[in-house]
């Protein structure tokens, strides 16, 4: 992506203070999603390693995840796999807790989801301190699923997200990088 493609995205998405509650910098991408070039260009920035890659699946984790993980899926020609939030998915499911500020929560998916071996890249809008893509991860894997990457519009760098799923063994892709929270 050259410099002005950069910018122009990085510009496209609206940044609020203290939302959900107060010290935290929302990075909301629904101004993004409603502006159809710069939507277009973070699908195909997202997309455009695994265009011949092989790669069988796209896991999007719910809900920004879903809309991302969608269209890169139909651009790649690959299937969608739903990551959700416990308690949504009507079939068998398999779970994986990770750590909120306060408490814990679980993420679930199909158990029939994948098959083993298959690849998968899984996508987000934002890597903050990764624990919900690393839940994402074991849990992809659990079912047997190569995770070939993860890929996120927006990396918070300093929350070390993708440090973490690099030490898990997972490559990380992302497209524009805000310092602090
Ligand atoms: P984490 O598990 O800390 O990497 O948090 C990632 C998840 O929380 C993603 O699904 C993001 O959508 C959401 N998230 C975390 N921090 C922010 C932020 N500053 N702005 C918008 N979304 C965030």
């Amino acid at each position: 992506m050259d410099s002005r493609d950069l910018e122009a995205l990085r510009g496209a998405i609206r940044c609020i203070p203290d939302y959900p509650k107060p010290g935290i910098l929302f990075r909301d991408i629904t101004t993004l999603l409603a502006d159809a070039p710069m939507f277009q260009l973070a699908v195909t920035e997202l997309a455009r390693p695994w265009g011949d890659a092989g790669v069988e699946r796209i896991a999007g984790i719910e809900a920004r995840g879903f809309i991302l993980g969608g269209a890169v899926a139909h651009r790649i020609g690959a299937g969608f796999v739903p990551i959700r939030k416990k308690g949504k998915l009507p079939h068998e499911t398999v779970r994986m807790p990770y750590a909120l500020e306060y408490g814990v929560d679980e993420i679930e998916m199909h158990r029939d989801a994948l098959k083993p071996g298959e690849p998968v890249v899984l996508i987000d809008d934002l890597i903050a301190t990764g624990g919900t893509a690393e839940a994402a991860v074991k849990l992809l894997r659990s079912l047997g699923a190569q995770v070939r990457a993860a890929c996120f519009v927006i990396d918070l760098p300093e929350l070390g997200g993708t440090r973490r799923l690099e030490a898990l063994g997972v490559p990380v892709h992302t497209l524009v990088a805000f310092q602090g929270h």
